[in-house]
């Protein structure tokens, strides 16, 4: 009996696991092929952080190997790039002239780093982070190369940053922002970690904005000047200034995008057999960047391409950590403290601890912690419920004991 065929464009994070969801839920229900640019089994992407510092091999990080796809049936392509989708046909291309129809086609494409536009950015030992060939490139400047700049002092550009001075290099972190992670913390959590960053030998040019890539005469970028003039040494140049939803083929196959595909809450496009999840697809005008938010689509999407068709997907609340061995940071919600909210703070310069939570309307509506992340879960769940915070209030710096400790005082 013919099954229905289902392709997948992007053999990464999101794409893989809607597969095991489905698999799980409808072993057999479809013909499935898989298309993977990169030609490696499906691994584990944020691990690359722990490869890059020393503390992982590739082997570590491959979340599937190639026997998980022949053991499940899956006709895997790898080193195949669809470059076209033909909706009126039903089949996509890929750069080979090769091709594969659809029943149901899932686009799971992810990002690209973005390179900042300045002159000599295609230079040689300038590259994003977003792969392991990146890495690898990494790994081998740090072996030939002595100056690196990280460009984005953001989460990824800090674990770079980390991962190079752990393989010995010098490296410059230099970043648009007046402190560091201004997107997952306040100024005082951004300045502690500075402090610790600089203690293990980094280099900071914070509010500094990058204006060229200088030559080293042979093709290599050589330097990177600052637009107050200042040049810094560089013969790598690592962008970690933000993605891009990798969009463009749905696009040019006439789907709505907008900073990403267009989902629905059952992650469908607009086009009825194709679907799109993590970070390629946009849902109520979110883009997200984490792999938790991208789980919680891939079960949602598998469920409707498994035909069970009941749950939705209503949209995630995130939270951050930085993978620096060592630094213990977590940032979840609205932190910034905005009109109407109300901010309390733990500061102990002594211990290194530094922790706000931002309650509004009696709820918790963000929390950033330094230093001590003990209770991050607890804070998290806080946030994800958003429950009345009630007589815990004055508690609530005691984390997950302050249900507690509430009770032990309540008359
Ligand atoms: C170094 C690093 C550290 C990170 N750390 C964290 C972290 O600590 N916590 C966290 O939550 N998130 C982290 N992330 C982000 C996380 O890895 C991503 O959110 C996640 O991988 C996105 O999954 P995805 O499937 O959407 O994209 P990807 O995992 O990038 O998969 C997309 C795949 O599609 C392929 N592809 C693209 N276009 C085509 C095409 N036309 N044809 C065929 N294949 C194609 C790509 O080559 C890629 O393999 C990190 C990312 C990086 C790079």
């Amino acid at each position: 009996m013919n099954r229905p065929r289902l392709v997948v464009i992007g053999n990464g994070m999101a794409g893989v696991r809607t597969l095991e969801e489905l698999l799980a839920l409808a072993p057999a229900l479809y013909d499935i092929t898989v298309f993977g640019a990169e030609p490696h089994p499906n691994y584990n992407r944020i691990l690359l952080s722990p490869v890059l510092a020393g503390e992982q091999g590739f082997a570590d990080i491959v979340l599937n190997d190639l026997e998980w796809y022949r053991h499940h049936g899956i006709d895997l392509r790898l080193g195949r790039q669809v470059v076209r989708i033909d909706r009126a046909r039903r089949r996509v291309i890929a750069d080979d002239g090769s091709e594969a129809e659809y029943d149901r086609l899932l686009i799971a494409t992810g990002s690209s780093p973005f390179i900042l536009p300045v002159p000599g950015n295609e230079l040689d030992g300038v590259i994003g982070y977003r792969d392991i060939a990146d890495t690898q490139a990494m790994l081998e400047a740090a072996r030939t190369h002595r100056h690196a700049v990280v460009v984005g002092g953001g989460l990824l550009g800090l674990e770079a940053a980390n991962g190079l001075a752990r393989r010995g290099m010098q490296v410059t972190v230099v970043h648009l922002g007046e402190w560091l992670l201004e997107r997952q913390l306040d100024r005082t959590a951004g300045e502690l970690l500075q402090q610790t960053l600089q203690a293990r030998g980094l280099t900071f040019r914070l509010a500094a904005q990058t204006e060229a890539l200088l030559d080293d005469g042979q093709g290599r970028v050589a330097a990177l000047r600052l637009a107050s003039g200042e040049t810094l040494p560089a013969e790598l140049v690592v962008m970690a200034a933000g993605i891009r939803p990798n969009a463009g083929l749905a696009e040019a196959a006439g789907l709505p995008c907008a900073r990403g595909i267009l989902v629905d809450d059952t992650l469908q496009t607009f086009d009825p057999r194709i679907y799109a999840v993590g970070e390629c697809a946009s849902h109520r005008g979110v883009a997200y960047g984490l792999v938790a938010p991208l789980y919680e689509q891939a079960r949602v999407c598998a469920n409707h391409l498994a035909r069970l068709g009941h749950v939705r997907y209503p949209g995630s609340v995130t939270a951050t950590r930085l993978k620096v061995t060592g630094i213990e940071l977590f940032s979840a919600g609205d932190f910034s403290g905005a009109d109407g909210s109300e901010t309390i703070t733990l500061s102990d310069p002594f211990e290194g601890v530094y922790k706000k939570l931002v309650i509004k309307d009696d709820v918790l509506v963000g929390a950033c912690l330094y230093g001590d992340t003990a209770d991050s879960a607890w804070y998290l769940r806080q946030l994800r419920e958003g429950q009345r915070i009630g007589e815990v209030r004055d508690l609530l710096m005691f984390g997950a004991l302050a249900p507690a400790a509430a009770g032990e005082v309540a008359p």
